[in-house]
């Protein structure tokens, strides 16, 4: 990658400092070995990378945002988008598996939990010895997040929650899953709270796994609330703030999502450049054709922009400031930026781009999601335009 700066460069800095290269080329080198060659048999199959998510528990992987004392790694989040997109540039499967882990299920028990929970839940989690889901939509409420029907109703020293929860990454293999449920319906969006949900409850189990256009090998499962009796003290953060911690949840969110787009349009963009090199036509490499060097140019422009805003974002949030609009734009571009990418990098491969022998097939389907998920395109427009008319 290439080392980048932007004008307030005093206060943030776009450089990789040498751990960072250091860790992104184990991250790179593991990928090539443990995850390329089963791509798409996992892909074809389904298949949930039990074992690989394992190893990257070993590597730290699944805990990069959680300080040592915790059992994580103590990395931030420019550590944790490099590792995002690294592993996405060969399967974005595996991304989106460690993104809901790390930045939403494990980062909210992290963020809004209390000394007791953190205790019981993170080492275990960090060190991926536990998986986390988050479950904030359900089969009524997506962009409308708020308007959420699950219910907890609190009965003596436990919470008895009813209802369900839809597109769960992780969903069916988590032991530990974060959900919202509506605690006092006549507060808005200051009366959803949430729970820690283990594997396991009684009344708890996942529902329909969903059968996907791409992201094949992660778990997209229903989450289904019976009667499901929580303890108190599984309460996770203050009571009527759950769906405000979640938005904050999502800030840090939208940023390895924007590395999951970043990382699977790399591995488009890298698949294209090499095919036009060997590919000939009319007598030549079609490299040479410059209809074919101007794409690549464009492909190459939107994927640096891309990475800029999400490093920009990253960066601002190790400084501990808040990132609202900055993930919202890393997300939105960096994910309608990649579906472009990998639309051009399936063009450039001509008949081969559609015939699964070539892996850009792959990475065009899996792209879609990330102008979906934590959020729409449309969404992060409108969260840019408010924190856009909330300035002075
Ligand atoms: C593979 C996958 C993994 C996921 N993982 C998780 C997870 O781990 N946890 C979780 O809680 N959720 C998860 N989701 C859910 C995801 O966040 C939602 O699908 C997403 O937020 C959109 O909600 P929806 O599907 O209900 O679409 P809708 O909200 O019904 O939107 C339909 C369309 O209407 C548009 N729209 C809606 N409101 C407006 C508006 N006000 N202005 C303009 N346009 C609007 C949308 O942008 C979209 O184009 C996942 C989804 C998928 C597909």
């Amino acid at each position: 990658m290439s080392a980048a700066t932007l004008p307030n460069a005093a206060t943030h800095s776009f450089r990789l400092t040498e751990e960072q290269e250091q860790l992104r080329r184990e991250i790179r080198s593991f990928a090539a070995k443990e995850i390329a060659p089963h791509v798409m048999e996992w892909d074809e199959a389904s298949e949930f990378p039990s074992a690989v998510v394992k190893q990257l528990g070993r590597m730290g992987l699944l805990g990069m945002l959680i300080p040592d004392e915790l059992g994580g790694a103590g990395l931030g989040y420019v550590d944790y988008m490099m590792a995002i997109e690294e592993i996405s540039a060969v399967d974005g499967s595996v991304g989106i598996i460690m993104a809901a882990h790390n930045s939403l299920g494990m980062n909210h028990i992290y963020l809004a939990g209390n000394a007791e929970q953190h205790r019981r839940y993170i080492p275990k989690l960090a060190t991926g010895e536990w998986l986390a889901a988050w479950g904030l939509t359900e089969p009524g409420s997506g962009s409308d997040a708020a308007g959420a029907r699950t219910t907890a109703v609190r009965k003596g020293d436990r919470w008895v929650l009813n209802g369900s929860k839809t597109f769960i990454t992780n969903g069916a293999h988590a032991d530990v899953s974060v959900v919202i449920a509506v605690t006092d319906k006549t507060q808005g969006t200051h009366g959803l709270s949430a729970f820690i949900v283990e594997k396991g409850m009684p009344g708890f189990r996942p529902g329909k796994k969903e059968n996907k256009l791409g992201l094949r090998a992660s778990d997209t499962s229903e989450l289904i609330l019976e009667d499901c009796e929580v303890p108190a003290e599984n309460l996770l953060g203050k009571e009527g703030e759950g769906f405000v911690d979640s938005l904050r949840i999502l800030d840090g969110g939208r940023i390895s999502i924007a590395a999951l787009a970043l990382g699977i349009a790399r591995g488009a963009y890298d698949a294209a450049r090499k095919y036009v090199k060997q590919r000939r036509q009319f007598g030549k490499a079609i490299a040479e054709f410059q209809g074919i060097q101007w794409k690549l140019a464009d492909m190459a422009t939107q994927l640096d922009a891309a990475r800029l805003l999400t490093l920009r974002a990253a960066a601002i949030k190790d400084a501990g400031k808040t990132t609202t609009s900055e993930s919202a734009m890393a997300k939105l571009f960096a994910s309608e930026a990649a579906v472009r990418i990998c639309d051009e990098a399936v063009q450039l491969h001509g008949g081969y781009g559609f015939i699964k022998d070539y892996p850009v097939e792959k990475f065009y389907r899996d792209v879609k999601l990330c102008t979906i998920g934590e959020g729409t395109s449309e969404i992060q427009r409108m969260v840019i335009a408010r924190e856009l008319l909330k300035r002075p």
